[in-house]
């Protein structure tokens, strides 16, 4: 596939990916692969020198390590983008027409089950949740608001009873 994103600094949010040419609603934009693993605690993380913030979550335990460009794209609680799954890959897709030059935001909650800690959201939006920690940690009435505006792009095993929470949860803990 001919690349359609570029990599660059953002104004406060470190790097992000960027559109190289209009991309129009619908339309694959790249496609999120890598390793994919499974892990009993946070501290595999650690102890295989992945780096949290370039892991995309798939199931209760298991992350892909996004080992593309897409591993830069930032959040937003407005995207113009989504994940969608196609396991073992996934795909960045455009839910809005998107103008070249335009940066490229998904909607971390809607694939983060909140493993991978907190940060004080800065996308300005109208509807911005200000602290982003996780689809687990979203209040009920958020969690119908974006499976109503995001249905087929929510993580499936979010829908799902979550497993070995035990072994996970008390890790973040500590
Ligand atoms: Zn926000």
């Amino acid at each position: 596939m001919v690349t359609k994103i570029y990599v660059k600094k953002t104004k406060n949010r470190g790097k992000g990916i960027f559109a190289k040419k209009y991309i129009k609603k619908g339309e694959t934009i790249a496609t999120v692969k890598g390793k994919i693993f499974t892990i009993k605690n946070l501290k595999d993380v650690k102890a295989k020198r992945l780096d949290d913030n370039y892991l995309h979550q798939i199931d209760w335990n298991k992350f892909i390590n996004n080992e593309t460009i897409t591993k830069f794209t930032n959040h937003s609680c407005e995207p113009n983008a989504m994940v969608k799954e196609k396991l073992p890959t996934c795909r960045l897709m455009a839910l809005k027409n998107i103008k070249k030059g335009e940066e490229i935001t998904v909607d971390y909650d809607t694939f983060d089950s909140g493993l991978l800690g907190t940060f004080k959201c800065k996308c300005k939006s109208k509807n911005c949740r200000k602290i982003i920690k996780g689809y687990k940690y979203l209040p009920e009435k958020l969690r119908k608001e974006l499976k109503k505006k995001y249905r087929a792009y929510i993580a499936k095993y979010l829908l799902k009873p979550q497993k070995n929470s035990n072994a996970i949860m008390c890790d973040i803990q500590s």
